[in-house]
Order: structure tokens, then C-alpha cells, then sequence
């Protein structure tokens, strides 16, 4: 065999694969299709979305928050074209960096559509046609997901747009239209909405951010229309939508069934990805694809059926993450180089970048009841942190709920400022299955938005918070 492991697809699974196989000393290859790395997170993905959250942010605060502190600005512009460049570039400087990593790292690299030819050899078809074989003791299958397009509502790529296109857009919309209440919709939506657009959110569930705990998506709804005039339309069942010139109309089921319309220049369709598996050759090793996700089954160690053949990050079962991409990476290297490493599952969080942020990990109060689990909650609102006070960011709360019986912390809900890095600190205490109270004695440096969290967990031990 010429490698020990050869990755397909190099996104935040197949990257992070690649090189924690190269650093176990493992002869490694990544065949990615497009000519730069990082996958979707890179290039269209986490880091371009957060960039545009970031400018945006900016132009929002400049226009509506700088003159609370004092400074006045007039003639404030959004450039536009700027702020895409600036995108762009970010996205260079990321990709970049994987190239010099793989290069530091040993790794080989071919750019083209890998194939499976059988378990153990992998076709490699470049743009040009023309093909070469690569043969591996091991395959890392990494090829992610792409946006989910509804039947009956077609994708111009113009008007109708993924968040692909919405990454890319060179005017601010005057309307827009999202379908689909989810992360992604909020956070393109939120880009838009601080740049002046008029946004309208269109959702089939009866609450955005629908999987997550449920007080967390209240929050969002009535704070994302206080500050960005947003609008949200629930329980809203979208059946079509039709382009006319620059102009788009959504039609749609309201919640007693009446039909609507709405008219808006560009539409957001954000309703989901599906795992990619486009072109892998799956049928030459007797791999099936899951029906109705297109997800490749995979045991509890992620191989698949066929031996030595694994699945990582989008194109398997559980959360759509780069994080949770890059822990199953390290997992397959590792169990690759014989050693035993360990994921808990129910220990990844998931993160909102609109403004407030939302976080969360664990068990949301909704399955903990589900479970007939007993448990207490404790909350704190940051209206009474001296850090959200002195920043002007007093909106959404921390919720800590623990075990009625042993306190152990069972799930911890933010909505907040910097909502993103506090959950850190939720995750670290739960893998060492902290208590409510431990988090409640535990030195907070002050003032920090992270003070809030200890408060909410001595609310949750036995009411004690102090400054609530
Ligand atoms: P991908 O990143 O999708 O990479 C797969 C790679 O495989 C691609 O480069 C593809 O070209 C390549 N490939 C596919 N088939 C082949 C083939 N046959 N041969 C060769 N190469 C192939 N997640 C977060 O955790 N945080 C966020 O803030 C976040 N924001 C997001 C914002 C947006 C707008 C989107 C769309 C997604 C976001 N995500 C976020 C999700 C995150 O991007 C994905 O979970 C993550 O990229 C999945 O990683 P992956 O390695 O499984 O697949």
C-alpha cells in the first residue's frame, strides 16, 4: 500500500484527520475536489459567515449604539464590496494556513473527485478528465453536506438563494425573505438586518432555533425584533416561491391554514443540509447510503460496514458542526494508530452567532422532562451583571439546570453577550461532571459576562445567587 490512510474531503473532519494521522506517524493522503482546502466551514461556511457577522455588528453598533457612549458619527456608509473582500480574505488566510499544515505535516494532497474503485483503492478524477489511483490500508470518508432545497421551490441562485450565495451578495437587500428559522437563516438574516435590510423569517416549527432549549429561542425572537425590527412568521408552512425580475414572491400556509404572500428582492432558503455523497463510488464497496439524510451508517466507532473503510463530521448521524467534524477526525486517527479515544456525544455545544450569541450544552429542559428526569434550574439574567451594564449588552440570561438529587449540572442554556465563549466553561466542568455548586464556588474574575454563569449556578443550588 503506498498510504496507511487516505482522506477524502478536507473540511474540519478530513483536515483534522489528516493531521492528527500524520502526527501518529501514519503515511497520510487528502483528496479534496475543490482547489482549496477547509471545506465547507472554511470557505463557505463558519469563517465567511462570522466575518460578515463581525462587520456587520460593527456598522450596526456604529449606527445605533456608538451615540449612547458619546460618539457621534454622520455620513456612515456600508462599502459593500469592501466587506466582501474582506471576507474573501479571511477565507485566503484560513485555507492557507491548511496548506502549510498539511505541508509541515508530511501529508500528500491531490486535488480532484475521489472514488472508490474498491475498499482499498481510491480513483482520483481531476478537472481536466484525466485520473490517477491512489491505494490505502484505511479510508476517512469526509465529504460533508450541502443546503437541502425544498421539492417544489427552485433555487436560482440569484433571488432564490442558499446561504452559499448569501455570502456573497454585492447590494444590502431591501427585503429579505428567510425561510427557515434555524442558525444558519438567523445568522444570514441578523448580517442583513444590521445593514438596513427589512427581514422577515418564515418558519414551519412554532419557535426559531426549534432544538434548542426552549426559553432560548423566545429570547432571541423578542430581542432580534426590538433591536433589528426583524420578523417572524411561525408556524408558517411555505408552499412556492416565484422570481419576476428582481423581485421574489414566497406564498405560504399561516397557521390556520390561510394562504399569504410575501414580496421581498432576494429569499434565503435555509431549511437544512443533507450529507454528500455525490460521485464516493459507495455502490463499488456495497455501501448504502441512509435514505431519506443520504448519511453513510456507521458503528459506534464510526466504520462503516466495510472494515477499515470510516465516516466522519456532516456525511454521518448527529449534529451538523465543524467541532463535532473534528473531534470524530482525532477519534478515527487515533483508533486508526490502535489507541482507544472517546467522544461524549451529549457534551458538544451548539452555538448562535447572531447578537446576543445563544449557547447550549447537555440536556435541555424539554428532554429532561421527556426523561422524567428531576432536576432544578437556575437563572440570571444579565441585566444584573456590572459587565453587561458597563458594555450595554443586558439582554438574554444563563440558565443552569442540575440534579434535583446529587446537583450534578445537567445542561447550562445562554443567551448573552459572548454567549459563544462562556459555554466553554460549561462544557470543561461537565466533562468533570461538576455540581451546580462547584460552579458557584469557583473564582470568577470580575466584572466578566462569565460572572453570570457562576451566578446562575448558585441560583440553581439553592437559590443563592448573590446579586439577583
Ligand atoms: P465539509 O466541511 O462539508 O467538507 C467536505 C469536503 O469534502 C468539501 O471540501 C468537499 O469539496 C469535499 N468533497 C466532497 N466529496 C468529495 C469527493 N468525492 N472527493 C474529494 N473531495 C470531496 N458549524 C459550526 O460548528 N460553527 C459554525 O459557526 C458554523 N457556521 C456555518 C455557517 C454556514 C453558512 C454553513 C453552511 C455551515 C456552518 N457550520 C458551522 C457547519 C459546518 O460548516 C459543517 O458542520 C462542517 O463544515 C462539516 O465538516 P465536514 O468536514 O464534515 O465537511
Amino acid at each position: 500500500m503506498q498510504y496507511d490512510v487516505i482522506v477524502i474531503g478536507s473540511g474540519p473532519g478530513g483536515y483534522v484527520a489528516a493531521i492528527r494521522c500524520a502526527q501518529l506517524g501514519l503515511k497520510t493522503a487528502v483528496i479534496e475536489k475543490y482547489s482549496t482546502f477547509g471545506g465547507t466551514c472554511l470557505n463557505v461556511g463558519c469563517i465567511p459567515s462570522k466575518a460578515l457577522l463581525d462587520t456587520s455588528e460593527h456598522y450596526h453598533n456604529a449606527a445605533h449604539n456608538f451615540a449612547d457612549h458619546g460618539i457621534n458619527l454622520s455620513n456612515l456608509k456600508i462599502d459593500i464590496k469592501k466587506m466582501i473582500a474582506r471576507k474573501n480574505d479571511v477565507i485566503a488566510q484560513n485555507t492557507a494556513g491548511i496548506t502549510f499544515l498539511f505541508k509541515k505535516n508530511k501529508i500528500d494532497s491531490f486535488e480532484g473527485v475521489g472514488s472508490f474503485v474498491d475498499k482499498n483503492t481510491i480513483k482520483i478524477t481531476k478537472s481536466d478528465g484525466t485520473t490517477e489511483e491512489i491505494k490505502g490500508k484505511n479510508v476517512i470518508v469526509a465529504t460533508g453536506s450541502k443546503p437541502t432545497a425544498l421539492p417544489f421551490l427552485p433555487i436560482d441562485k440569484k433571488r432564490i438563494i442558499t446561504s452559499t450565495e448569501a455570502l456573497n451578495l454585492n447590494e444590502v437587500p431591501k427585503h429579505l425573505i428567510v425561510i427557515g428559522g434555524g442558525v444558519i437563516g438567523l445568522e444570514l438574516g441578523s448580517v442583513y438586518a444590521r445593514l438596513g435590510a427589512k427581514v422577515s423569517v418564515i418558519e414551519y416549527a412554532k419557535s426559531i432555533i426549534s432544538t434548542m432549549d426552549g426559553g432560548l429561542g423566545k429570547e432571541l425572537q423578542r430581542v432580534l425584533k426590538k433591536s433589528l425590527g426583524m420578523e417572524f412568521f411561525l408556524g408558517h408552512k411555505v408552499t412556492g416561491a416565484s422570481v419576476k425580475g428582481k423581485n421574489v414572491t414566497v406564498t405560504a400556509e399561516d397557521t390556520k391554514g390561510a394562504s399569504v404572500s410575501f414580496e421581498g428582492d432576494y429569499c434565503i432558503v435555509s431549511v437544512g443540509r443533507i450529507a454528500y455523497t455525490k460521485d464516493l463510488g459507495l455502490e463499488n464497496i456495497g455501501i448504502t447510503a441512509e435514505e431519506r439524510s443520504n448519511k453513510i451508517p456507521v458503528n459506534d466507532h464510526l466504520e462503516t460496514a466495510v472494515a477499515g473503510v470510516y465516516a466522519i463530521g456532516d456525511v454521518v448521524k448527529g449534529a451538523m458542526l465543524a467541532h463535532k467534524a473534528e473531534d470524530e477526525g482525532i477519534y478515527v486517527a487515533e483508533r486508526i494508530a490502535g489507541q482507544k479515544p472517546h467522544i461524549d456525544y451529549n457534551l458538544i455545544p451548539g452555538v448562535v452567532y447572531t447578537w446576543p450569541e445563544v449557547a447550549s450544552v447537555g440536556k435541555t429542559e424539554e428532554q429532561l422532562k421527556e426523561a422524567g428526569k428531576k432536576y432544578k434550574a437556575g437563572s440570571f439574567s444579565f441585566k444584573a451583571s456590572g459587565r453587561a451594564k458597563a458594555s450595554g449588552d443586558t439582554d438574554g440570561f444563563v440558565k443552569v439546570l442540575a440534579d434535583i438529587e446529587t446537583d450534578e449540572v445537567l445542561g447550562v442554556h445562554i443567551i448573552g453577550p459572548r454567549a459563544a465563549d462562556i459555554i466553554a466553561e460549561a462544557v470543561v466542568a461537565m466533562e468533570y461532571r461538576a455540581s451546580a455548586e462547584d460552579i458557584g464556588r469557583i473564582c470568577h474574575a470580575h466584572p466578566t459576562y462569565t460572572e453570570a454563569l457562576k451566578e446562575a449556578a448558585l441560583a440553581a443550588t439553592a437559590n443563592r445567587a448573590i446579586h439577583a
